[in-house]
């Protein structure tokens, strides 16, 4: 079976230079469970040991709408990228 890696390899993005995420820190700082940490399969969203802030890798994003369920602490905001830009499937 293949890995989470191998299969999103597979997966080619037409990349948007502007990102379609937005997170507001202020509010992810009191967020008490930080789901986008751990729900997103691409991993998207990270947090350096000892940083408050939530970093963003937006190009990496398959666009499965996860992160806007698991979201519960009002910080994310989400919208599709521009026209055809973002993840292209193939095979993942
Ligand atoms: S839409 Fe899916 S892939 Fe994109 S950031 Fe949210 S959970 Fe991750
Ligand atoms: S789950 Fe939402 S509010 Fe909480 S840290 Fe993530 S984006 Fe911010």
């Amino acid at each position: 079976m293949m890995t989470i890696e191998e299969r999103l390899a597979l997966d080619k993005y037409e990349v948007d230079e502007e990102s379609h995420i937005a997170l507001d820190q202020a509010a992810c700082a009191q967020c008490l469970h930080k789901y986008c940490l751990t729900v997103c399969p691409a991993k998207v969203y990270t947090q350096s040991e000892g940083q408050d802030a939530i970093s963003v890798s937006h190009v990496a994003c398959l666009e499965c709408g996860t992160c806007i369920v698991a979201c519960q602490g009002g910080g994310l905001t989400w919208n599709y990228p521009t026209g055809s830009m973002g993840v292209v499937y193939r095979y993942a």
